[in-house]
């Protein structure tokens, strides 16, 4: 399967790659759902992380946020976000789209990259929108206290990202469609596909017939329409596909 994987990567000029939580365990941050080590088993992330949450309770956010979050800013991108910066150099890459928030993509050298649940380089007031910086927010913390708040209107500051019950950015949404709707290999990495509209979105690379290969320790409710499932860790994963590359790349 391994080797297969590779020569439909090689083969492919516009790869579209979804990936989720799962890419980036491996560089120390916790997904939501894997049994155990899953954020689920601690914090119930529908009512934490849910934009009604955040507006009842903004404290409770930032209080479990800011937990998290040292591991998240000091994480380094692991071997599949190299791969697949690597894949975008050699032109067969249309892009990425990320459910992450970690950045890790581009700190890998990604740039064709979708962050459709936003990210945490920035925030902004609730109230006004008027926006912040991720180290203006940090100064705000230092200073105040948990929530932050804008400076003009006194209301919570929110990072920019996509809370269960927002709604997704619809430029990001559209660029995910139009590379679906062009790509000739879908690879999803990392994902449970239950987080909606974005677990919609390989339903479009399904009903154009194109390849879908997905990597991901558990079952997703895509098998059944991959050409092809590896349900091994990620990066070993992905370390095996690179060998079989016509020109493999040296793994950091
Ligand atoms: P999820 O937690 O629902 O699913 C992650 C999947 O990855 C699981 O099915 C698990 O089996 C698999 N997985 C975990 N580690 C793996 C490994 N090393 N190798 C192979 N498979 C592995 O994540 P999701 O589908 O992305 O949905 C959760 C939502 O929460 C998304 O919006 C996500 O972006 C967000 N979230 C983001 C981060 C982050 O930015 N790193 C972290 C937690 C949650």
């Amino acid at each position: 399967m391994i080797k297969k994987t590779a020569e439909f990567i090689s083969s492919s000029r516009k790869i579209v790659v979804i990936t989720g939580a799962g890419i980036s365990t491996e560089a120390g941050i916790p997904d939501f759902r894997s049994p155990e080590t899953g954020l689920w088993n601690k914090v119930n992330p529908m009512i934490t992380f849910s934009s009604w949450g955040f507006k009842l309770r903004p404290k409770a956010f930032y209080r479990i946020g800011l937990k998290i979050l040292p591991s998240i800013l000091n994480a380094q991108p692991t071997l599949a976000h190299h791969f697949l910066a690597r894949l975008e150099q050699r032109n067969c890459l249309s892009c990425v789209i990320t459910q992450n928030i970690d950045g890790l993509h581009q700190k890998a050298g990604s740039k064709k990259v979708i962050e459709i649940h936003g990210n945490l380089r920035k925030g902004h007031c609730i109230k006004c929108n008027k926006e912040y910086t991720l180290e203006e927010i940090n100064l705000k913390i230092e200073n105040d206290g948990i929530p932050p708040k804008c400076e003009r209107c006194k209301k919570p500051i929110k990072p920019n990202i996509v809370l269960f019950g927002d709604p997704l950015p619809y430029e990001d949404f559209y660029k995910a469609e139009k590379g679906l709707q062009e790509c000739d290999l879908l690879i999803i990495i990392g994902s449970s596909l239950l987080v909606y509209p974005v677990a919609d979105l390989p339903h479009i690379a399904v009903d154009r017939g194109v390849k879908i290969i997905i990597m991901n320790l558990e079952r997703t409710p895509f098998d059944k329409d991959a050409t092809l499932v590896l349900r091994n860790r990620i990066d070993e994963t992905c370390r095996e596909i690179n060998e079989f590359l016509k020109e493999p790349f040296t793994p950091q």
